[in-house]
């Protein structure tokens, strides 16, 4: 072999020699670079898409608690501003999640926003989302603590007011045995003693009635009523009552209006609202029932010209046990019931009750219920 050939050679397995050099380096490359993937990966395939799609709030945090992504619920209930989490209270569950490791479900009251006092509950859970990230995800549960608040609220009324006629009855009965020998006291004890059974038996059917109409589908026996026959029905369980404070019952308005109901509860209803205007009205006054119909819609109006309602006040007459004047509405009987058992009934039947009020000129308490159309007959127009 020549000189020449010998360097050929050498030339070529020098080539080779740096091209396998090269190609190691280039997979080492590679592999160095799949490393990186592996240490520092990615939100997983499919995260955001869910997070964007949710109602509630969800938010994916990097380890420096920066917000890789989040739903628009939670910028809109505000939980999020600026690619960082607002509420201290969320960052250090995030934090706590990320030490142990372990998922972490709670409640948790954040302010609504910057100003005022208004709060939202929040059922929040917060979990790791692969090696670094964290997710939280967060739901409104202020419902179900408003609806909570009103149970116990109207658990403490309902202890509240059947405390009292169920003391005066036990002070009562307690002062009989004395009073033996007294015709005069017995009697006036015994007088006192009916009324005050008598306020229990009403706050407990109530009671009764209001919890009764509260468990959906009161209306499975609903029936084509007439309203004149409603109307009548009431004003004749209010007479007695009308006579003894010499109020004038004067019906007006439409005739032969139907609508779809209960006829008890419907009944109920319009005698509750007459029972007050004639109850809320100076004596010898004058309470109208009118009837009217407007584009499907019956009203049936009660107006009294008594003591009226302050604009304060409008709003909360239809709450449970709410009464305007607590000590006269006791003694006059009043439950606070009445006026939300109206509210209950109208609402089940698809309608709604409305007040115009002016103090000292009297109220108007309108009933609004859907018309009962009449629907041509299957049998008509069925060629069959
Ligand atoms: P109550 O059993 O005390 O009458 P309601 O729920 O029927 O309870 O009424 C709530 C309160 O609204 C009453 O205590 C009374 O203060 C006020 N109210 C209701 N109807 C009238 C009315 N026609 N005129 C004036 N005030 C009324």
């Amino acid at each position: 072999m020549d000189s020449g050939w010998l360097v050929l050679l050498s030339v070529a397995f020098g080539l080779l020699v740096g091209a396998g050099f090269m190609a190691l380096l280039h997979a080492a490359e590679r592999r160095g670079s799949n490393a990186v993937d592996v240490v520092n990966p990615a939100v997983p395939d499919g995260v955001e898409q869910v997070i964007n799609a949710l109602d509630s709030a969800g938010v994916v945090l990097d380890p420096s608690n920066n917000v890789v992504t989040a739903s628009p619920g939670s910028i809109a209930f505000g939980l999020v501003a600026q690619q960082t989490l607002v509420h201290p209270e969320l960052i250090a569950l995030v934090d706590k999640v990320r030490s142990s490791g372990e998922p972490v479900t709670t409640t948790v009251e954040l302010a609504r926003g910057p100003f005022g006092d208004a709060s939202i509950h929040f059922l929040v859970r917060v979990a790791r989302l692969g090696s670094r990230y964290i997710l939280l995800l967060a739901e409104d549960h202020s419902e179900t603590y408003r609806l909570e608040d009103v149970r116990r609220d109207f658990i403490a009324n309902i202890s509240h007011e059947l405390k009292t006629p169920i003391g005066a009855i036990s002070l009562l009965s307690e002062a009989l045995d004395p009073a033996a020998d007294d015709p005069e006291q017995v009697r006036r004890f015994a007088k006192r003693l009916h009324t005050e059974a008598a306020r229990l038996t009403r706050i407990t059917q109530e009671i009764i009635e209001l919890s009764r109409l509260q468990a959906a589908d009161t209306l499975r026996s609903a029936e084509l009523l007439n309203v004149d026959h409603l109307i009548a029905s009431a004003m004749d369980q209010n007479h007695v009552q009308a006579e003894l404070r010499g109020t004038t019952l004067v019906k007006g308005g439409a005739k032969h209006v139907e609508v779809y109901g209960d006829e008890s509860l419907l009944v109920m209803a319009i005698h509750n609202l007459v029972g007050n205007a004639i109850q809320y009205s100076l004596e010898n006054s004058r309470v109208g029932i009118g009837v009217r119909v407007e584009d499907g819609v019956v009203e049936i109006a009660v107006t009294d010209q008594g003591l009226g309602i302050a604009s304060d006040d409008l709003d909360r007459v239809f709450e449970r046990f709410f009464r305007v004047d607590q000590a006269r509405s006791r003694n006059t009987g009043g439950t606070g019931l009445g006026l939300s058992i109206v509210k209950h009934i109208v609402e089940n039947h698809g309608g709604d009750v409305r007040v115009w009020s002016q103090l000292g000129r009297g109220s108007t308490f309108t009933i609004r219920l859907p018309e009962a159309t009449p629907v041509a007959s299957a049998s008509q127009g069925d060629s069959r």
